[in-house]
């Protein structure tokens, strides 16, 4: 597969502010068990595990196992991976007992509104209960949030 490659090239430039705070990356440090952090998922290629803030009842991430820049950095080579992200995410929820998949947003933050550059995907679930800093946090159609679709749309367009 495509993603294998994409997910080992060295870290794509990042258009986040502060990359100085991601010399040692959290989230590759977690996908590595290097912290407490309970993994939800891990395999080679994707690796999950809760928010720690979380906004909803279900609030997970699911990240590349190996550091892939945030995404506005992704080409079109990277669509199996945001898709196998999404497969990831929506086993975990089904594994968490949360199986309304229409009830749920997968999404990502937009740079430089995102706090780690290590692309993650966003689970929250249920949407429809989300509490009000999150409905602004992770909004639709706004200009720091991407639903995944969205991005997967966006990824495929690029030439
Ligand atoms: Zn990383
Ligand atoms: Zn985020």
């Amino acid at each position: 597969m495509a993603t294998d490659a994409a997910a080992s090239q060295p870290t794509l430039t990042s258009d986040c502010e502060n990359d100085a705070y991601d010399k040692r990356c959290i989230f590759c440090r977690i996908a590595k068990k290097e912290t407490d952090t309970e993994l939800l998922h891990s395999d080679e290629e994707t690796s999950c595990f809760r928010d720690i803030r979380p906004g909803a009842p279900h609030h997970y991430l699911v990240v590349p196992s190996r550091h892939v820049g945030n995404c506005k950095s992704l080409g079109k080579e990277h669509v199996p991976l945001v898709e196998k992200l999404l497969e990831v995410g929506k086993a975990v929820l089904e594994k968490n007992g949360f199986t309304d998949l229409g009830d749920v947003r997968f999404g990502f933050h937009w740079p430089p509104f995102c706090s780690v550059t290590h692309l993650h995907l966003h689970v929250l679930a249920p949407a429809s209960q989300l509490g009000f800093l999150s409905r602004v946090v992770y909004r639709l159609d706004s200009y720091w949030f991407i639903t995944a679709d969205q991005l997967l749309s966006r990824l495929s367009s690029l030439g």
